[in-house]
C-alpha cells in the first residue's frame, strides 16, 4: 500500500489510540461521538506555505463552509516534518483574530495615541517623508572622493506579508533611490 507519512500518522495514532483504550475496557462510543463534533469533521483540507520566512514550511488548512476553521503542520514536509514555530502556529489567528488591524494607524509627531487612518493619507505622508530626506541627505560622493549615490538615513524593513516577487520590486525601488539600509523580518 501506497501511504504518506501524514497518512501513516493519522492511521497509527487513531488506530493505536482505540485500540489501547478499547483493550483497557473503556466504552468508545462517547468519545467517538464527540470526535463527530471536532471542528475539523467534514472539513476540507488544503495544503499552503507560511510565508513568514525562507524555510516556507507547509500549512494544512481545514476548510468549512468557505472558512479557515483550523491550520496545522504537515508532516511530510521534509524540512520541518509537521512542526510550526509560533509564527506559523498563529496561521489561523493572524486572519480571524478581533485584535488584527484593519486600517494604517498614525502617531503625529508630539502625540501620546495612534490613530486611524486611510491609506491615502498614509502614502501620501510615507512619500512626503521619503522625498524630503531623501532631497536633505542624499550623498553624491563619500569623504574619499568616491561616487556613491546613496541615502544612508534611510532604513527600510520588510514585512513577512511580502512575497518574493514585492520583496524583488520593494528592494529595486529602493536601490534606484540610492537607499542601501535594509533587512527583511523574515531573516530575523
Ligand atoms: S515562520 Fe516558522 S512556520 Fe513559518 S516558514 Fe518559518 S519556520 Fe516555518
Amino acid at each position: 500500500m501506497d501511504i504518506s507519512r501524514r497518512g501513516f500518522m493519522k492511521l497509527t495514532g487513531a488506530g493505536a489510540a482505540c485500540l489501547g483504550l478499547a483493550e483497557l475496557g473503556f466504552d468508545l462510543a462517547p468519545v467517538r461521538a464527540v470526535a463527530a463534533d471536532l471542528k475539523i469533521e467534514g472539513a476540507k483540507e488544503v495544503v499552503s506555505i507560511c510565508h513568514f520566512c525562507s524555510c516556507g514550511c507547509n500549512i494544512i488548512m481545514s476548510i468549512k463552509d468557505g472558512r479557515m476553521v483550523a491550520a496545522g503542520g504537515d508532516p511530510d514536509f521534509p524540512v520541518s516534518e509537521g512542526a510550526l514555530c509560533a509564527k506559523g502556529a498563529a496561521f489561523q489567528s493572524m486572519h480571524y483574530s478581533d485584535r488584527r488591524l484593519q486600517k494604517p494607524l498614525h502617531r503625529a509627531p508630539g502625540s501620546d495615541r495612534w490613530e486611524e487612518k486611510e491609506w491615502d493619507f498614509v502614502l501620501d505622508r510615507i512619500a512626503r517623508k521619503v522625498k524630503d530626506t531623501r532631497d536633505k541627505d542624499f550623498m553624491v560622493k563619500n569623504g574619499k572622493g568616491q561616487q556613491v549615490n546613496r541615502v544612508e538615513s534611510i532604513f527600510e524593513l520588510g514585512a513577512s506579508q511580502l512575497d518574493n516577487e514585492e520583496c524583488a520590486l520593494t528592494h529595486q525601488m529602493l536601490m534606484g533611490l540610492g537607499v542601501v539600509h535594509m533587512d527583511h523580518q523574515a531573516r530575523v
